[in-house]
């Protein structure tokens, strides 16, 4: 076959998998040479919109909190919350590597990262959550894209998306198109990674897999157009979990900023257009998002206090819904009520039955994330449900390779990120929060290591 280029690896995406996989492959053990290209890194990854909360068991700064936490407590409560519908040998690999790559971007990449305690994470049996200070993933995103672009062995190809997968007569891949239109070029390698995110931003393949949301709310990447897993659709791979997808049910109405979550895992509660609660509020906020969707207009209020702002307010999405104006602070029940457009005395009763039941330690709506009963001066904000990323993808095994509906691999093909399945089965419910960039970054690193192993002969 003639190439205009060849090379050892072409990562396609060069959002958080992609940018950890083409690092890895670039320096694990020597490393390799790496094509890594980019549709284009202006606009905004995922990865990089993420509030960038890692879930990792085992590090050491959990050891230094004093967490007792381990890869199994982990995994099992990813299939609890899926419903064991995952893949249990690619969730407990990704797990057993989280807290390894926590270490490594802190060590060699220099991240400032820190376990983030300033709230309880729905689903999580023990604090693993990790994050930069500034919790935004833009900084880790960042730090990945300097480190890739000062490699020698990396030539990082923005603005050059991948168009598709070249295979020879035995079905191995065995290159990539890539480039603007009218000047696609014929990279050739030994192995490709596809690392270029789900299809949430293709309404095609939305109303194919996943019609409910077509006309939701997207909040992630325009980027996120589904081809690669189409390209490897079209080389024999099987797909799985279409139909999964995580949901976020804490975006200001009006505003598309975010809550964070953890103004109602620290004690607030939500009401609709009458004033009443409806469900309880301690459920995730992936399927929180059909439930707020489900109330009339499609919104609610959430409300909380200053017990509660105080530790989230300095988070990146707390500080840009600050900024934008969508979170109230109201010094009455009745303020808030006339800001929010409530019934006074209805909002009043809700809020005095929500703080009985917290008191007594019974939630008339069933909820057992109980703090304290809320206080003057209250903070709410006007919530809506929207379509964060999807979940469903290529069927991979636990070295990131691409499998056919056989169960074997597509020689010389990887998916990781939004482009493979995930870890939250075929429902919005079966997201655990830190599911989306575990698979990005660890599964990313993974892939990395494997490419380098199998090129010279190891794996
Ligand atoms: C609002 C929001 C908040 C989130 N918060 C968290 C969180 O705190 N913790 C967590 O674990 N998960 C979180 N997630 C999920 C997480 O962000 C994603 O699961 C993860 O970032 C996916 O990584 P990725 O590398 O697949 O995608 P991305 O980081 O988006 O990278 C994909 C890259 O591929 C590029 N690309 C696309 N098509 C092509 C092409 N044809 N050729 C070349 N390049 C291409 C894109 O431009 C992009 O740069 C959140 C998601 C959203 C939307």
């Amino acid at each position: 076959m003639s190439w205009d280029i060849e090379t050892d690896v072409v990562v396609v995406g060069g959002g958080g998998c992609g940018l950890v996989a083409a690092i890895t492959a670039a320096t694990f053990r020597g490393g390799v040479d790496v094509v890594l290209l980019e549709k284009n890194s202006r606009i905004t990854p995922n990865s990089a919109i993420a509030g960038g909360y890692l879930q990792a068991a085992g590090t050491r700064y959990q050891k230094a909190a004093g967490v007792d936490d381990s890869l199994e407590l982990m995994a099992e409560d990813i299939f609890r919350k899926n419903h064991g519908k995952s893949d249990p040998a690619v969730t407990l690999a990704v797990c057993r590597r989280s807290a390894d790559v926590i270490h490594w971007f802190a060590d060699e990449l220099g991240m400032p990262l820190e376990l983030a305690l300033e709230t309880d994470w729905i689903g999580h049996s023990r604090p693993r959550m990790h994050a930069h200070p500034k919790r935004s993933g833009a900084y880790i995103v960042q730090t990945l894209r300097e480190r890739a672009s000062g490699l020698p062995q990396v030539l990082y190809a923005d603005t050059t998306p991948g168009r598709g997968l070249v295979t020879d007569d035995r079905g191995a891949v065995v290159g990539v198109l890539a480039g603007q239109e009218g000047q696609v070029q014929r990279i050739g390698c030994q192995r490709v990674v596809l690392a270029a995110g789900g299809f949430a931003a293709s309404r095609g393949m939305l109303q194919q897999y996943i019609p409910a949301v077509v006309d939701a709310t997207y909040i992630g990447a325009q980027t996120h157009t589904g081809e690669a897993i189409v390209w490897g659709m079209e080389v024999g791979a099987a797909i799985e979990h279409m139909t999964g997808y995580q949901g976020h049910g804490f975006i200001t109405a009006g505003h598309g900023t975010r809550i964070n979550p953890g103004v109602v895992s620290a004690g607030g509660f939500t009401v609709n257009a009458h004033a009443e609660r409806f469900e309880r509020e301690d459920q995730g906020y992936s399927e929180w998002a059909g439930v707020v969707l489900r109330q009339p207009g499609g919104v609610a209020v959430a409300i909380w206090d200053e017990r509660v702002q105080r530790p989230l307010e300095t988070t990146g999405t707390m500080a840009e819904s600050m900024d934008v104006g969508a979170i109230a602070r109201c010094a009455t029940a009745a303020e808030l009520a006339q800001r929010f457009g409530l019934d006074a005395a209805r909002l009043a009763r809700t809020l005095e039955a929500y703080n009985r039941g917290v008191a007594e330690g019974h939630d008339a709506l069933g909820r057992t994330l109980l703090t304290e009963p809320l206080r003057p001066p209250y903070y709410a904000a006007r919530i809506t449900g929207a379509l964060a990323h999807t979940q469903g993808g290529l069927k991979i095994d636990v070295h990131g390779r691409v499998l056919r509906p056989d169960g074997t691999p597509v020689p010389g093909l990887y998916a990781g990120g939004n482009t493979a399945v995930g870890l939250s089965g075929d429902t919005p419910d079966g997201y655990t929060s830190g599911n989306g960039l575990l698979m990005a970054y660890v599964l990313g690193r993974i892939i990395g290591e494997h490419v380098v192993a199998s090129l010279r002969g190891e794996g």
